[in-house]
């Protein structure tokens, strides 16, 4: 509500100026006074939150004021101003004031609030609180214009005696204390300005409030940012126990938090070199304030098993500069580590790979050369031709390495035109056929075969790779076949071997990054343990498809899926 000077009436009638009032009342007064700023003080160091101690003000002031309904509104960041605190109030007025803001309502709370009320208006007073004794009649003193610009809520809802009061704190207004009373004369000035300045030490006791539940917050943060942090963090004292710890160094190392809290962090590492060992090092560097950057070090999970981890330490001193306890960040780099292994083993595995075939072709084109006048020239063509077929073997070799490292990088291009699948697999089976001639290979094909839309050397790769490992891991003079099945969209093309096939458990790994079963099977064959990992990337970039179905003992066919061309 806002009024101008012309239209001001105010229905405010001191109550001390009514009969009654005098030596007596004013003691009596001093007395509500003395007791209200008592009962407060209580109250404050009573109250260990916010809201309890705003509940004992409301009815404190109740009890002081003697109106019916008494408030606590408060300012937040976005401008409403709810009662978080209420007693008298019917549930119907409550639930409409509750929600007033002073970004977008007009009335004499958001006045009050926003320190709005230099007006020199009777209804406001010096202290800035707003004070109606009689709203009926202060509404009938203003213009029907005015009138309409106001809420009136309290009016409407027969509110007569009115007071709203600023708490501050260091001058700024953080919310209001509201009296309400169905009576007129209810609330004389003098207890209205008790209460400005009472509000100045209720505002300071709120903003302490506010200033506790603000680091209460802020703790919780980050509590929760260390408990929920995906990164294992220790606490170790210089006497080499766990202080604290999160959850994820429970996950990680399969301890609960009591089991790990208590106990020497070096009871965590494997007996291995990598571990306890080289974990005391570490912690006599810790005790001496070196910061510690990315040490791997193994450790020992609750269940045996090790994991590698990644150490990063900060000390943390004492007053006097003594080392007190650290701050541990834990990275588990178990998988790294066994990526890093396997790439280890794949290098030695191509390089045995790439000599085998190269010791062939020196071999043959060395005897060749120097043995030329004693050889037939039969034996001669035998020798060129064994240095021809290694030399293309070592051809595929690079071939599948070279199409990896475009993986890697991101540089897997497809030239995808219409093809012919059956003038693909003649041609590779063919290929094949020259390096083995001890296996049958079976082609079975429909007689119309839509044209696949793919990139040719790719398709021959993928069935080279297949088709190799076809001879490699079945018998000689076992059957090879190849077969294609139309679908709608796509061809399925499978091989299949009479091999000793594949246990299911092994079937999950086989397209998995240089993953071989050789090692642990006893006639164990050669291999770089790269085929099937290219040909998955390759029939996934084209948009297909690749699995394997096998029984050990029975041999084994590997599907694949192409799209057909529709151009
Ligand atoms: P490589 O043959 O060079 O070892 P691959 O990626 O082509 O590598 O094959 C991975 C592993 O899968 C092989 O080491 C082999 O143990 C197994 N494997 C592949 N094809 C067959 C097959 N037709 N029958 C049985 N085992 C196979």
């Amino acid at each position: 509500m806002s009024i101008s000077k012309k239209n001001r009436r105010v229905a405010w009638e001191p109550s001390h100026s009514s009969p009654g009032a005098g030596v007596e009342g004013t003691t009596a007064s001093v007395q509500a006074e003395r007791d209200l700023l008592i009962s407060i003080l209580e109250t404050l160091s009573q109250s260990r939150h916010m809201n309890e101690y705003l509940e004992r003000l409301v009815r404190q002031v109740k009890k002081y004021s003697g109106c019916c309904c008494v408030g606590i509104r408060l300012l937040d960041d976005d401008g409403n101003i709810p009662y978080v605190s209420y007693t008298g109030f019917s549930r119907e007025f409550y639930e409409i004031e509750n929600s007033l803001c002073i970004k977008s309502d007009k009335c004499m709370c958001v006045n009050v609030i926003m320190g709005n009320t230099q007006s020199g208006l009777p209804s406001y007073t010096k202290g800035g609180s707003f004070l109606s004794n009689g709203t009926t009649k202060l509404l009938a003193s203003v213009s029907e214009e005015l009138k309409g610009q106001t809420r009136n809520v309290c009016n409407q809802y027969g509110y007569e005696s009115v007071a709203l009061v600023p708490m501050k704190h260091k001058g700024k207004i953080l919310g209001l204390i509201h009296l309400a009373d169905k009576s007129e004369n209810k609330i004389p000035l003098e207890r209205v300005q008790f209460l400005e300045r009472v509000g100045v030490y209720i505002g300071e006791a709120l903003h302490k409030f506010m200033a506790e539940e603000a680091l209460e917050e802020s703790e919780k943060h980050y509590r929760d940012l260390y408990e929920e942090a995906p990164n294992a963090y220790f606490s170790v004292g210089a006497d080499g126990y766990i202080k604290r710890a999160n959850r994820s160094a429970t996950e990680l190392l399969g301890y609960s938090l009591d089991e790990l809290i208590g106990r020497p962090v070096l009871d965590l590492y494997a007996d291995t070199p990598t571990g306890k060992a080289k974990a005391q090092g570490v912690f006599q560097r810790f005790l001496a304030g070196e910061e510690i950057r990315d040490e791997e070090l193994e450790m020992c999970r609750a269940d045996g098993n090790k994991v590698w981890i990644s150490l990063s330490v900060r000390s943390v001193r004492n007053k006097n500069g003594q080392v007190v306890t650290s701050r541990s960040v834990v990275v588990d780099i178990t998988e790294r580590k066994k990526l890093d292994q396997l790439k280890d083993e794949f290098i030695g595995l191509v390089s045995h790979e790439l000599r085998s075939p190269l010791t062939v072709i020196t071999g043959a084109v060395n005897t060749a050369l120097t043995e030329a006048e004693r050889l037939s020239p039969e034996e001669t063509h035998q020798l060129l031709k064994d240095a021809a077929l290694e030399a293309e073997s070592l051809s595929h070799l690079l071939g599948n390495l070279l199409e990896l490292s475009r993986m890697q990088a991101n540089r897997l291009f497809l030239h995808a035109e219409p093809i012919s699948v059956k003038k693909v697999i003649q041609s590779t089976v063919e290929e094949v056929k020259r390096q083995s001639s001890a296996h049958q290979f079976v082609v079975n094909l429909p007689r119309k075969l839509p044209p696949l839309y793919a990139d040719e050397l790719r398709l021959e790769r993928i069935l080279y790779n297949l088709l190799e490992n076809a001879v490699k891991y079945s018998p000689q003079g076992g059957e090879i076949r190849v077969f294609v099945k139309p679908e709608e969209e796509y061809l399925v093309i499978g091989v299949s071997d009479q091999g000793s096939g594949i246990s299911p458990a092994d079937q999950a790994k086989l397209f998995r990054p240089f993953q071989r079963l050789e090692e642990s099977r006893p006639d164990g064959v050669g291999g770089a343990g790269l085929g099937l990992l290219v040909c998955r990337r390759l029939v996934e970039a084209h948009g297909g498809r690749i699995w394997v179905e096998s029984e050990p003992g029975r041999g084994s066919t590997f599907f694949f899926t192409m799209p057909l061309s529709h151009g």
